[in-house]
């Protein structure tokens, strides 16, 4: 899950911004309007979190300009301004969620798990497969019932593939997915990361297509039934 983060407020920013990636988001941090439209135009991203008084563009022209681009993102606005009138024109434009500041960053998580669960027509914050489940809520796995202990970028490698069942995750989905835009990535570390979940997990997870990526295959009908 990569989530662009609008907020000009440096010491706010990095407060949320640290927060998503405790929640296993990668984050895109970007502090003017601009450069969040130009994010929205470019980058995979799946979750927006926006400021409205922004240098450069006015939060509500980034989410009106997105919106009429055809970006089908959701967008949680996280604004000061806070009146009714604010929230109905921040809905109207677009916005998929208003958060008033101050705020509760547990409720901004919450409410950021919601729109996940809206953007894939799920009802829950769990992502079975077979003896898999993944819960996104409290960052757990387990197999066969039993808590499956993976590292922060484990876990994010096989949320993607989960939920993208039967479709090939090229590298670069997977990448993009994981790390930002300026870290520094060791060539293999992706490799590393899959090693490790099919030796945590079991080996035929996840198939590799050779020259493209990653894909988890959806289980034969009679696995489905068990499930
Ligand atoms: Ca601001």
């Amino acid at each position: 899950m990569r989530v662009l983060l609008v907020e000009d407020d440096a010491l706010l920013g990095s407060g949320i911004r640290d927060a998503l990636e405790q929640a296993r988001y990668a984050v895109e941090w970007v502090r003017d309007g601009a450069l969040a439209l130009e994010a929205l135009r470019c980058a995979n991203i799946d979750l927006v979190v926006l400021d409205l008084g922004l240098p450069k563009l006015d939060g509500m022209e980034v989410l009106r300009r997105a919106r009429e681009l055809g970006a089908a993102v959701p967008i949680l606005v996280l604004s000061a301004r806070d009146t009714t009138l604010h929230r109905i024109g921040g809905l109207d434009a677009g916005a998929d969620d208003y958060m008033a500041k101050p705020f509760d960053v547990d409720e901004l998580l919450a409410r950021l798990r919601a729109l996940e669960r809206r953007a894939r027509g799920a009802t829950v914050n769990l992502i079975r497969y077979g003896a898999i489940e993944l819960d996104t809520s409290a960052l757990a796995v387990t197999f066969n019932g039993q808590v499956v202990e993976l590292q922060r970028r484990e876990f994010m490698v096989l949320r993607k593939l989960l939920e993208n069942i039967g479709s090939v995750m090229s590298r670069q989905q997977l990448v993009d997915n994981i790390y930002g835009w300026d870290s520094d990535l060791e060539s293999n570390a992706l490799d590393v990361h899959i090693h490790n979940l099919r030796r945590k997990l079991y080996p035929e997870l996840i198939r590799t297509v050779r020259g493209v990526g990653y894909v988890i295959d959806p289980l034969p009908v009679a696995a489905r039934q068990d499930a």
